[in-house]
């Protein structure tokens, strides 16, 4: 058996997904993502001027053979351009040999956990007032766990993933059409005075039994970020996000010593030796990876299993860059993960984006039900494809009041 052809579409309705179909000799065809958000030509490119001449020829069905050649076959190994490339034909390989085997993709990993896997939405509001009603909204909708993210009073522009207006009630997305980045003002000392006080407002609100998570989106010196963890503690967040770059992996450290605030890291990772220390010496709670940015299903299911052995439950990015391609990877991983905690998932659901990649996962009560048709269960209508071309687009940069370059 062999990969006669593969082919790379950028575009989609709203985001610029970067989609792989992997043809073969067989009659049989799999779907990968390598969409990497606002970088979105670059693993492009790289799939098929140096990946996909590689690839034909190649038998399908010997995804770990094909994984190692194209990771160690690479003497400039990882980084997020590469791995994205290898993670769309690593997704691709797993939908063809499910198919072949007819049978849903989670089966080959060892079949269902559970029935349904948790997801967190994402919440947001301009101010408190705002973002209480976005939270109602989610809660109605049957959502058991919401991400929530709120402006801060004084601070002179939004900060991360909040609207500059009330109402918008849904996932705020931040990023901006055009290659020149909006800028946005962050103070940390307004933040730290406002946002614990207005978690555990939430909290009282809501009561109990809401999963309530926060992202604070690397914004935290290392010091601060403790603080910031143990001022929270009382709220029981589900987990608290990226407080501190993990460049600088012992910051984490400091962080665990002073609280037991769940920590969630990772969606920026790219393989498992950048978690496998976080992981071994139980610095965090959560592993953040997703199957794009992180090589693929074979890579993260290493990252699992390392994580199973030390109390680390999964929490796979989902931001809307992702396509539904890497969503249905994460769906099955998912129902099979024994140590799976919760899955981001946006509230995409755009009639556009259902033409696009027609699915048959579904969403019931806030937790998704993964497909039982074989492969990864999405397809991917290249009629509709047509339709799009690739619109740059940016993340925001962050500067201080002074004018000191932050983190996004
Ligand atoms: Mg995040």
């Amino acid at each position: 058996m062999q990969i006669t052809d593969a082919r790379v579409f950028v575009g989609g309705p709203g985001k610029n997904y970067v989609t792989l179909k992997i043809l073969t000799d067989a009659g049989v065809y799999g779907l990968g993502d390598a969409t990497l958000n606002n970088r979105e030509t670059l693993p492009a490119a790289y799939l098929r001027d140096y990946l996909i001449p590689n690839l034909i020829g190649m038998d399908p069905r010997n995804s770990e053979d094909i994984w190692q050649f194209f990771y160690r076959g690479a003497y400039f190994r990882r980084g997020p351009i590469a791995m994205a490339a290898l993670g769309a034909i690593d997704m691709a390989l797993w939908d063809i040999k499910a198919k072949l085997a007819g049978l849903p993709l989670y089966q080959l990993f060892g079949g269902k956990s559970r029935e349904g896997a948790m997801v967190y939405a994402h919440a947001t509001g301009a101010d408190l007032d705002d973002l209480m009603d976005s939270i109602a909204w989610y809660v109605e909708q049957g959502y058991q766990a919401v991400r929530v993210q709120c402006g801060i009073p004084g601070m002179p522009s939004a900060s991360y993933a909040v609207p500059e207006h009330k109402g918008a009630r849904r996932h705020y997305i931040t990023d901006y059409a055009g290659i020149r980045p909006k800028l946005e003002i962050w103070e940390t000392d307004r933040y730290m005075r406002f946002m614990p006080d207005a978690l555990a407002e939430i909290r009282a609100r809501f009561g109990p039994r809401l999963h309530i998570l926060h992202d604070v989106h690397h914004r935290l010196l290392p010091r601060e970020a403790a603080e910031f963890a143990k001022a929270v503690e009382p709220v029981r967040l589900f987990w608290m996000e990226d407080p501190t770059p993990a460049e600088d992996q012992d910051a984490l450290r400091l962080v665990r010593q002073h609280s037991t605030t769940p920590i969630a890291i990772g969606e920026v990772f790219n393989a498992i030796w950048d978690c496998n220390r976080l992981i071994e010496d139980e610095l965090i709670d959560f592993i953040r990876v997703a199957a794009t940015y992180a090589g693929g299903i074979t890579p993260v299911k290493r990252i699992v299993d390392l994580a199973g052995l030390h109390h680390v439950r999964t929490g796979f990015h989902g931001a809307p860059s992702h396509s539904p391609i890497c969503m249905a990877a994460h769906a099955h991983l998912n129902a099979w993960a024994p140590n799976f905690g919760i899955q981001e998932y946006l509230v995409l659901g755009t009639p556009e984006c259902d033409a696009l990649f027609p699915s048959e996962h579904r969403m019931e009560n806030g937790m998704v039900l993964v497909s039982d048709a074989p492969g990864l269960g999405v397809d991917f209508d290249e009629t509709e494809a047509a339709r799009y071309s690739y619109e740059p687009g940016s993340h925001p940069v962050v500067r201080l009041p002074d004018g000191t370059m932050w983190n996004y």
